[in-house]
């Protein structure tokens, strides 16, 4: 069985078994880290498999089912059950509607939405199983928003948002809790590809006027997982600069 990551405080309770897609970059790898530190037991789902230190690293398109289930059997076999399920694994593929192809937009749903779907489904018998059992679903602003380009993207990202509403639902009687956070601009790979002019663009409409860090996801994203936050569930919260302020 996997063993956990860094020293676990003795008030912290026994490790958790946790599962974050798109583990190995950005904002998850991030929270990898985090969870690792906390001597919690980590898994990561990625397409490259990229090793990462303090967890285990299986490569794993979420867009497919089949490879979704093998991952997912594998990762709670060596951890043992599940706990925590950070969907995070996300791409972009920016076209403007009139010319945005079907492949570029079930593309970006396959990985974002579907994506969502699999780890969830194959997980959700072991996670019914946990007493403290969590999951964090990683949409975007443009959920909310919408974004020139992103017809696709903020399509899948507003369908996570039912999705997790749903799943909340559903598994509030087993007092397992589930979670939107919506980042806005966030400095990784992602948020760097974007071009200058369109990220100076959306930057000015940012009441903080600055691009989000990792390390400010990832404490929301950890915070949601925690036994602090047992009461909160069905929730969208932006981690986002006030950028979706009001809406
Ligand atoms: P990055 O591009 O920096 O990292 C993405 C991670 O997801 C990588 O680990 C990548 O690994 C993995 N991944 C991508 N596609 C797949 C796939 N099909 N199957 C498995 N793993 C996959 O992204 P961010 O950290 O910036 O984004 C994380 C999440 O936050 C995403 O859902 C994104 O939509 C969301 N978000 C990001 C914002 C930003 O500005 N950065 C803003 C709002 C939301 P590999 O390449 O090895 O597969």
């Amino acid at each position: 069985m996997l063993s956990p990551g860094g020293t676990r405080a003795p008030e912290a309770g026994p490790a958790r078994k946790v599962v974050v897609t798109g583990g190995t970059r950005g904002i998850g790898r991030e929270v990898v880290d985090r969870f690792a530190a906390a001597g919690d037991s980590v898994v990561s789902l990625s397409r490259s498999g990229a090793p990462v230190e303090g967890a285990l690293s299986l490569a794993c398109d979420v867009g497919e089912h089949a490879a979704v289930e093998e991952a997912m059997a594998q990762a709670v076999g060596e951890l043992g059950g599940l706990d925590v399920l950070v969907v995070n694994a996300g791409i972009v593929r920016d076209n403007l509607m009139a010319r945005m192809t079907a492949e570029e937009f079930t593309t970006v749903v396959q990985a974002n939405l579907m994506g969502a779907f699999y780890p969830v489904r194959a997980g959700i018998r072991s996670l019914l199983r946990s007493t403290r059992g969590r999951v964090v679903f990683c949409s975007s602003t443009a959920a909310l928003l919408g974004g020139v380009g992103q017809g696709n993207y903020a399509a899948s990202k507003s369908g996570l948002i039912g999705l997790a509403r749903t799943l909340a639902r559903e598994l509030a009687r087993g007092k397992t809790t589930v979670n939107v956070i919506m980042p806005g601009l966030i400095d990784t790979d992602m948020g760097r590809d974007f071009p200058e002019k369109v990220r100076q663009e959306f930057l000015a409409s940012v009441p903080l006027r600055r691009a989000g860090t990792v390390a400010e996801v990832a404490s929301l994203i950890t915070y949601l997982a925690s036994d602090e936050a047992r009461y909160i569930t069905g929730a969208v919260i932006p981690v986002d600069g006030g950028v979706s302020m009001g809406v």
